[in-house]
């Protein structure tokens, strides 16, 4: 590299990548290290799962439109969703805050009723983290331990060729969902007197501001005897998402447009937009939902659930990876933010 590179420049998995790429792991234990959702480490009769995320106020979160329960909420969901993106169970979580001045105790403590609001709903436990001040905004840092059955073990590296891609319930709703707050955010900026009108949009809202990680989708493929051949879920948006799949399992992916699940309200409020929803489904990101691959012999089982949809299958790496529209055309994916390693 040369002598100064812009970090805009390189985007976030470049970055991670350059700045990573000569560790070794020397530990026996360590199965999996950087590189997929979480950690995989052996514990001798199962594997312990680790993930750890960082929120920042102003780029993660506005404060202007985000209640503070609803953030811890969400904090401690988007860790456990990296959890259950390996097929694992969360167990435990810490929690390490930066606050600034800005915030009175009561303000903390309605972070921290959503904190326990999520722990208790997951049924993981909080046993520590740290506080400290902040001279900018707030930092909420989440780290979330787990486990996993060895055989049961989905990591983003095993897709095989004409195996099935699935997504769990439906996209884009998050995305749609924070745009209607950024334009009520600036009708109210410009006129304060003016109330935002939220109303009709509580579904995509909801689905932004307080995502529910994906534990009865982790269930039901337990019930149904599927284990992925490999997972991720879906925080940058399903193309990102399906090209990390791709580069990691050296392959490809065909994924159908008109298969890309929607909810009715991301829809209408996507046209309201003049947005399509597949593109919000495709770069939006945040919906937290869970993507994986599965046998085709699996197929049976899988079309009866009510939990995920089949979207496409796993081609050649030489394939590439498009999108197919209902006309038959084919449209290569190209995440935002991605450059290729
Ligand atoms: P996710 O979106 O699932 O949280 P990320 O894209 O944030 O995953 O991270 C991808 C991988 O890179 C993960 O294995 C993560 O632990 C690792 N990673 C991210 N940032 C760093 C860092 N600064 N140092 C070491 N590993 C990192
Ligand atoms: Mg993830």
């Amino acid at each position: 590299m040369s002598d100064r590179t812009e970090i805009s420049e390189l985007g976030e998995f470049e970055l991670i990548h350059q700045l990573t790429k000569d560790v070794k792991t020397t530990q026996p234990s360590t199965v999996q290290g950087i590189g997929d959702d979480a950690a995989v480490i052996d514990r001798g009769d199962h594997y312990e799962l680790v993930s750890t995320d960082l929120l920042l106020e102003g780029v993660h979160f506005d404060m202007s439109y985000t209640p503070l329960k609803h953030l811890g909420y969400k904090a401690i969901s988007v860790n456990l969703s990296d959890i259950f993106a390996m097929n694992g169970t969360p167990t435990h979580v810490t929690v390490s805050l930066a606050i600034s001045s800005r915030f009175p105790y009561e303000a903390v403590n309605e972070l921290y009723d959503g904190i326990k609001a999520a722990c208790e709903r997951f049924g993981v436990d909080l046993v520590g983290g740290d506080t400290t001040s902040s001279i900018t905004g707030m930092m909420i840092s989440v780290t979330a331990i787990g486990r996993v059955a060895k055989e049961k073990l989905a990591l983003r590296s095993g897709a095989k060729e004409n195996d099935l891609i699935c997504v769990s319930g439906d996209l884009g709703g998050a995305y749609i969902g924070l745009q209607i707050l950024e334009r009520e955010k600036m009708v109210w900026k410009d006129n304060p007197e003016i109330q935002p009108d939220l109303e009709g949009f509580d579904y995509v809202i909801e689905r932004f501001l307080k995502p529910e990680a994906r534990a009865d989708v982790i269930e039901e493929l337990g019930k149904l005897g599927i284990t992925p051949t490999s997972m991720i879920d879906i925080s940058d948006g399903l193309g990102s998402e399906l090209l990390h799949i791709a580069r990691q399992s050296q392959c490809g992916v065909r994924v159908y447009e008109e298969k890309i699940p929607l909810d009715a309200s991301t829809i209408t409020q996507c046209q309201e937009f003049k947005m399509e929803p597949s593109v919000c489904a495709l770069s939006g990101g945040e919906d937290y939902e869970l993507l994986f691959t599965i046998p085709q012999s699996d197929f049976e089982a899988a079309s009866k659930s009510e939990f995920f949809s089949i979207i496409g299958h796993i081609t050649d790496a030489a394939s590439g990876s498009a999108i197919v529209y209902p006309q038959g055309e084919e449209i290569q994916i190209k995440a935002q933010g991605w450059k290729s390693i």
